[in-house]
């Protein structure tokens, strides 16, 4: 069994199946996995912190190597806290991957840490925070692209 540990760094805002997919398939390879939610300052969320933690933690709720932190600052900075070598990401096209190649070159410059990619579930491609925001904003039935009940949010 590996004992190799990584960090899945994201917003979260809000946490959706694209999210829950990639933990998944990921966890196998992993001894722990560190869902890793970013706390950006400058960045302005729809939820709150409190909230988008809730959600990470009740979709993961049966996953016992999983652990979910709120972190500031650099992802390679969150594993060196937690000992992990590896960050979990997911692509789900060639916008992401460009992307998503230079941030992991970056990373491993940085540190001694490597990037493992998972290809979005096909049926999962089009999934994003981003959409769902919108769609919860203009009252969309989001219920089919998140793992909860969004009227399970914190007062
Ligand atoms: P960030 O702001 O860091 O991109 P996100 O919360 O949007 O954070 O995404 C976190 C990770 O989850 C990223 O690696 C992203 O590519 C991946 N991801 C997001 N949506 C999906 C999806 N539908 N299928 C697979 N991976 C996804």
């Amino acid at each position: 069994m590996s004992n190799a540990i990584a960090v899945f760094p994201g917003t979260f805002d809000p946490i959706t199946i694209g999210h829950v997919s990639i933990v998944r398939r990921a966890l196998p390879l992993f001894s722990r996995l560190v869902v890793g939610m970013g706390v950006n300052t400058t960045k302005k969320t729809m939820f709150t912190e409190a909230q988008r933690i809730a959600w990470i933690k009740a979709a993961f709720a049966n996953e016992p190597k999983v652990e979910v932190v709120a972190f500031e600052g650099l992802t390679v900075d969150l594993c060196k806290r937690v000992g992990a070598r590896f960050i979990l990401r997911g692509l789900r096209n060639g916008t992401d991957h460009d992307y998503e190649r230079s941030i992991a070159l970056m990373n491993r410059h940085l540190a001694d840490v490597e990037t493992v990619f998972l290809p979005a579930e096909p049926g999962h491609a089009h999934i994003s925070s981003t959409i769902v925001r919108e769609l919860i904003a203009n009252k969309a039935d989001v219920s089919a692209l998140i793992p909860m009940d969004l009227r399970t949010a914190l007062p």
